[in-house]
């Protein structure tokens, strides 16, 4: 469905893409996982048209994005990392919009309906979107993506910025798309990718380092495991047991907590060993309490190491297997919910303050949806009707909806 060979893109003397190459299957859920700044977005951004690249090619559906771009776009739907949203249309105008300026030639109330219907913002069809909540924002960014039902939809970082309520509804949305479509989705979490994706690419610094079906990169991560375990008894001797006595055990130090008389340990694990029953009898034994134990995520600096390690690194180059079944989504669902707890706490710590401070940043929709016409004939009409808007709602205290995106939308 989409073949991305030796794509380059330098800014100047930065390189910030590296001579990627993937191919993505007809109907595949696929993450890309990286590091703020790894080159996701940009990545994105060429495959959609949106930028150049400097080197390499992209096919989408067999087309060109850049010998053929009408067709190319016709059958992508993207979600950009900020949506192209005017925040004084109401949902029903701005969809209206999306599919005059697509150009789009089925029924027009039925497809809208159906896609208001798939992505639950029917009862909010009146409302301006800027009375919507940053959750319903988003949706209405992914409706728009679904309008004119292009068998690819890509969305940059999808649930940045939303709390984990509507994290969760994001990902069981995007879960349902990838019933009917081809999506990529781009992620600093590996959680995120976990509970979604078929399929992980992971970029760093513009390069692929792995491409890897999903359940692989989870039994690396969980075959290296690691653990603060709060030990009961004197520290010179548990930390030598620690480290001498207990087969599998490949680390141990003493962190600086101390409780009472028990001290709390970081240790790591062999690949493919659980420590823990092993721990639990050696400390029975000596009669050593275990008052705590704590199994510790991986960063994702953690978990480049431990793909780039444990993979062939030319797995990265090789194109996809045979598709194998997709999991079942009630099977992904629970996987989920575990993860969930997890993923709170980590986008808490990570985007502390995040949630409440961003200000509404929409971006002026039209430079997106010139890139993404499809039909000439309604784009002068939707210009102007774009043009009429920006003129009422340009008063003297709004700088214009449609005009520099800096409207004032301080809600959430
Ligand atoms: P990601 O989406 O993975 O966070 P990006 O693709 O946005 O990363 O950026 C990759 C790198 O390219 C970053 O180092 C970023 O600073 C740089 N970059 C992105 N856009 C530009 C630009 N227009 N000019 C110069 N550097 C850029
Ligand atoms: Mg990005």
């Amino acid at each position: 469905m989409i073949q991305v060979s030796h794509l380059v893109k330098n800014y100047g003397s930065f390189c910030a893409v590296d001579d990627i190459s993937f191919r993505i299957e007809k109907g595949e859920v696929v993450g890309f996982l990286g590091p703020n700044g790894a080159g996701k977005s940009t990545t994105m951004n060429i495959i959609t048209g949106f930028l150049s690249a400097t080197l390499g090619t992209v096919t989408v559906g067999g087309a060109d994005i850049l010998d053929d771009p009408l067709n190319a776009k016709k059958m992508i739907g993207y979600l950009p990392e900020q949506p192209p949203l005017y925040p004084d249309m109401t949902v029903r105008e701005y969809l209206n919009f999306a599919y005059d300026l697509k150009g789009c030639t089925m029924d027009r109330e039925k497809h809208l309906d159906n896609i208001c219907r798939v992505v639950k913002i029917t009862d909010f069809r009146n409302k301006q979107i800027k009375y919507l909540s940053k959750g319903y924002k988003q949706r209405v960014g992914i409706a728009q993506a679904l309008v004119g039902n292009p068998p690819v939809i890509i969305f940059d970082e999808p649930t940045i910025g939303l709390d984990p309520k509507q994290i969760i509804e994001i990902r069981n949305l995007i879960r349902t798309l990838g019933k009917e479509h081809t999506v990529i989705l781009s992620t600093h979490i590996l959680q995120e990718v976990q509970a979604v994706c078929d399929r992980i690419l992971i970029i760093n610094r513009g390069k692929l380092v792995a491409d890897e079906k999903t359940e692989n990169i989870s039994r690396i991560v969980q075959n290296t495991r690691r653990f603060n375990v709060k030990i009961s008894g004197p520290q010179r001797d548990v930390l030598s047991m620690l480290r001498n006595d207990v087969p599998g055990l490949t680390y141990a130090e003493v962190l600086a907590e101390r409780d009472g008389d028990a001290y709390t340990y970081m240790i790591e694990s062999e690949p493919g060993t659980d420590i823990r029953k092993k721990l639990f009898y050696k400390l029975a034994e000596k009669q050593w309490p275990m008052i705590g134990l704590e199994a510790l995520g991986m960063s994702i600096e953690d978990i480049f190491i431990a793909v780039v390690d444990q993979t062939d690194r030319s797995t990265a180059k090789k194109l996809p297997q045979k598709k194998e079944k997709k999991r079942s989504v009630d099977a992904r669902r629970s996987r989920d919910e575990e993860l969930i707890a997890e993923d709170i706490v980590q986008r808490t710590a990570e985007e502390a303050g995040k949630f409440d401070a961003e200000p509404a940043d929409e971006q002026p929709g039209e430079k997106y949806y010139e890139d993404h016409k499809i039909a000439g004939d309604t784009i002068a009409e939707a210009a102007e009707e774009s043009e009429k808007r920006a003129a009422a709602s340009a008063g003297p205290d709004n700088v214009g909806a449609a005009g520099n995106g800096s409207a004032a939308d301080g809600q959430n």
